[in-house]
Order: structure tokens, then sequence, then C-alpha cells
């Protein structure tokens, strides 16, 4: 059953009459789930205008009060988790498990967020001068505008919106169109929980139209995005013009380092799940496995036989190891470079679309194994599907430069008994995380997350640095000598 879902501003559900709309359909088998109307420029315009509005009294409203409101907002997620679960796996095809995964971290990101309102620590700092008091406090930023991707439909528009919000911004939010159904739900979770009109508003739409106007508006004072690097780059292009904050989570080609000492049977779990889990279709996913020459054929062996019982169908159905991947476009981009990698490298397990019964009403890939050189388009582009590339490498360092060499820096693993090569790996590779014994995906809401080189622009979202993106630092002095005080004078040579 489709559901008709319009766009939320100042606190109402409104669909302007004779508005375009668009609809997002279930990958694993094509049946329509939502229908959304297609945002412009002025209906942008009339959502900053409601955020810019509420946001005095947002701001003024005590940060321990705006925390209650959001563990409201986790409370009700938590109530109605098994139905949002469902939505997220019928929405964009990941498996059960990893829907009501998306939306457990929703929930536990959210309660963290909630604590975070009686913290929002500043600093307080002696001063070189007697009776003066130093201090530091936290500000919002104003309006925020969140831009998402259709991955983690709603866990990425929480990490946004939760840490947005309880430092006292107000949002303008835009979901992936592939995935709004799921932005629009995060919407009303929000809503049930008392935020008031004009505090967040959402936004349906492309990213061309809805998207841009959002970035340019100078009413908006920062934009944080999550998405592939050519948009995220336009997006910073643009935001520059308005010299505002723009926060960017981009794309990753990210490796496990197989070493020759490493627990085999334990590093195959990891590698399956971290590159077949989502249907490789995670910012993290491992992409690239850099694998010592002394293990290379045993392990390719024990991976091409345990995906012989890996299942790839219905994502409702808790086994079912992988789903279909999200969209027609997914599919048609992963196929052409499964054309690429055959041309330019091994093929060594899958390669094909999946054909017959079921398979034929969505879009199901084999899991797929390519052995490469590094070097080749498949083992340096981010596919963003379920396609591992297999490297060789005769050491611990060339594993580290082949690992390197790739513009993106997000996730890394290593996968070794060597305590020492463990921590030199923490230190030699370019990403902003790096898993020791454990496979390149799995982030916990309570510790930084964002990435290195071309993966972003220096941001971090998630635990408390996601608090310094959303807000402004404001340096207090309080002179209580009752004489004027002079700083930044040469003492001595003052009069
Ligand atoms: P896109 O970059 O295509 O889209 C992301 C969001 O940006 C969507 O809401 C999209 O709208 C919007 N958008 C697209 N172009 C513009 C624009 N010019 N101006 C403003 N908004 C725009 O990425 P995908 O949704 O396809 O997601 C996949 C990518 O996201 C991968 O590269 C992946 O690595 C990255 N990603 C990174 C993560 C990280 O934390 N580092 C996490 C998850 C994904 P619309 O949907 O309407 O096109």
């Amino acid at each position: 059953m489709e559901q008709e879902y319009g766009l939320f501003i100042d606190g109402k559900w409104t669909a302007p009459p004779g508005a375009n709309r668009f609809r997002t359909i279930n990958p694993a088998t094509r049946e329509p789930v939502g229908s959304f109307v297609a945002g412009t420029t002025g209906d942008v315009d009339r959502a900053i205008g409601a955020a810019a509005k509420a946001f005095p009294a947002w701001k003024e409203t005590p940060a321990p009060k705006r925390g209650e409101i959001l563990l409201e907002a986790a409370r009700v997620m938590k109530q109605r988790k098994a139905e949002l679960g469902r939505l997220v796996t019928r929405e964009m095809g990941k498996v059960i498990g990893e829907g009501l995964g998306d939306v457990q971290e929703s929930i536990d990101f959210i309660e963290y967020m909630s604590g975070e309102g009686r913290r929002l620590f500043g600093e307080t700092v002696p001063s070189e001068l007697r009776s003066k008091f130093c201090l530091t406090v936290l500000q919002p930023k104003g309006v925020v505008a969140c831009i998402t991707p259709w991955n983690f439909p709603t866990a990425i528009p929480n990490w946004k919106i939760a840490a947005a919000l309880i430092t006292g911004n107000t949002v303008v939010f835009k979901p992936a169109s592939n995935t709004a159904a799921c932005g629009a739900e995060v919407v009303k979770v929000y809503e049930a929980a008392g935020v008031p009109p004009g505090v967040l508003n959402l936004v349906t739409g492309s990213g061309a139209v809805v998207g841009n106007a959002m970035v340019v508006d100078p009413r908006v004072r920062a934009v944080s995005f999550t998405g592939g690097t050519d948009a995220g780059r336009d997006v910073y292009v643009r935001g520059a013009q308005g010299l505002k904050m723009v926060h960017l989570e981009l794309g990753g080609k990210n490796p496990v380092l197989l070493m020759e000492d490493a627990d085999l049977p334990l590093a195959l779990e990891g590698v399956l799940f971290g590159a077949f889990g989502t249907s490789g279709q995670r910012c993290t996913a491992t992409s690239r496995l850099i694998v010592h020459e002394k293990v290379h054929e045993s392990f390719l062996k024990m991976l091409t036989d345990r995906l012989d019982r890996f299942s790839v169908g219905d994502p409702l159905d808790p086994k079912t190891g992988m789903g279909p991947v999200a969209s027609a476009d997914q599919e048609k981009k992963i196929l052409g470079y499964i054309e690429i990698g055959r041309k330019e490298a091994t093929l060594r397990y899958g390669g094909a679309k999946l054909t017959g019964g079921a398979y034929d009403q969505g879009f199901f890939l084999q899991p797929t194994i390519f052995e490469t050189k590094h070097g080749t388009r498949i083992s340096k582009e981010e596919i963003f599907g379920p396609v591992l590339s297999v490297i060789r490498v005769g050491s611990y360092e060339e594993a580290v430069r082949v690992a390197n060499d790739v513009e993106y820096g997000l996730s890394s693993s290593i996968y070794t008994k060597d305590v020492n090569r463990a921590f030199r790996a923490i230190r030699e590779l370019e990403a902003g995380i790096t898993y020791v014994n454990a496979p390149t995906i799995g982030a916990e809401v309570q510790l930084p997350f964002g990435g290195v080189k071309n993966t972003g622009n220096g941001g971090r979202e998630a635990g408390s640095a996601a608090i310094g993106e959303f807000t402004e630092i404001k340096t207090v002095f309080v002179d209580f000598s009752a004489k004027l005080q002079k700083a930044q004078i040469d003492s001595e040579s003052a009069a």
C-alpha cells in the first residue's frame, strides 16, 4: 500500500495543490512504498522562514528541556521500532536485522544526544589579569540544513537532527529521494515527541532543486551533508559563497589488511559482513581485501566456499544474508563496474544479476569477488555495491602503501595477532577509523565518525565531536576589578 506524504513546514503537514509528486519503491519487489511532494524553491523558502522564526525561542529553551523532548522522541521511536525497521527494509532493501539495526542506532543516538543537554560544556580558563574571569559558552549556529543519503535512512538523519536540535539550532531537512518515507517518518517521531512548530521542517524533492536551495540560502548558517564525493564537493563550493560551515561525510574505499598471522576464520566472518552487509552499500563497506601472499589462496577459497552458502533474497526474511541493491540506478552503476572488472581483473565469484522467480521483480546481484592488481579502477573507485576487490601483497609495508593509495580515507581494518603491527597500522593507515581484528563497519554512536582525504573536510559526526559541528564558541571575559585592565599591551612599556 502506497502512503501519501506532504511537506512538514512550521508544524503542519501540507501538500501544495497541484504539486508534482514522486514515489519510492521497494527494491525487492518494485511495489510502491510512498508518494511525495517534489518540493520547489518556494517550499524551501517557506521552510527556512519557519525555521528562522522558531530559532530564538528554541535557542532560549534550556538545553535539558530540549533533551527531554529528544528523550521522548527516542521513546516514540522505540515504540515504533518494528514498524520502522520494516519500512527501512521495504524502502531501501537492507535485510530486516539491519533495518531494525538502523532504527536502533537512531534510538541510541537520540538518547545519547538527549544527555548532552545536561553537558554542552564550555571551558573556564585562568586570566592573565587579576580579578578577571574567563570562560567559553557554546551557542547554536541558527538554521541548519540537513541533507542525507538513502543507505542509513533513519540513522543518518537522526545523527544530524538530534545533534542540531540539542544544541539549539532549528532544522530544514531533505532526505534522499529514494528513502523519503523513512525521512518523513523520522520527522513524525519528533512531531509526536513535541518539537515546537518550525523547529524541524521537512522538504522532500531533488538534490538539484531542494538541496541546492537550502545550501545557497543566506539564512542557513550550516549545512550537514552526507552523500557522494562529487555532490559533496559541489555543496561545499556553493556553501562557501555564503561563508557557511559545510560539514561533509562522503565516500570510501575501505580496506581490510589480512596479514599472514591472522585468525582466518575470524577474518572470514568479518570480511563477509563488511563486504556484503547492506549489499555493500555502506560508506564504510569493505571494498578492498589486501591480503598477504602466504594466505591469499587459502583465504580466497574459504571466502568463495562460504559464499556458496550465502543466501541472497527476500530482505524481510530473517534468514536472508543479503537483500537487493537499493535502486535501478544502483544496479546499473554496479553492473557497469562489474563489466569494467571483467576487463581489467579476474572474476573469482559472482559477477551477475540474479534472475528467475522473485529475483525478476527486484534489483538482486550476486556477491562478487575480483582478484586484481592495485591500480585498476575497481581497486580505487568507490563502487558502493557487493563487489570486493582482492589485492595480493608481499608484506605489511606494501599492504599499507596500497591501502593508502586511494583518494578516500574513511574506514580501515587489520587482522593480525602481532600487537606491534596492529599499533603501527593504527598510526599508518590514512583513515578516520581503524579497526583491529574487526570489520570496517560497525560505528558506535558515542564515538566520532568521519574520514580524511576526499571522504570529508575535517568534521566528525556522532560522539561529543558532533556538538562542535553545530555550535559556535563564545568567549566571555568578566572583569570584576572595577578598573580598566589592559591585555595585549606590554606592561613594561605601558604608561
Ligand atoms: P548523493 O550524493 O547522490 O545524495 C546524497 C543526498 O544529497 C541526497 O539527499 C541527494 O538528493 C542530495 N543531493 C544530491 N546532489 C545534490 C546537490 N547538488 N546539492 C544538494 N543536495 C544534493 O549520494 P547517495 O544518496 O547516492 O549516497 C551514496 C553516497 O553517500 C556514497 O558515495 C557513500 O559513500 C556516501 N555516504 C557516505 C557516508 C559517510 O558518512 N561518509 C555515509 C553514507 C553514504 P536526491 O536523493 O534527491 O538525489
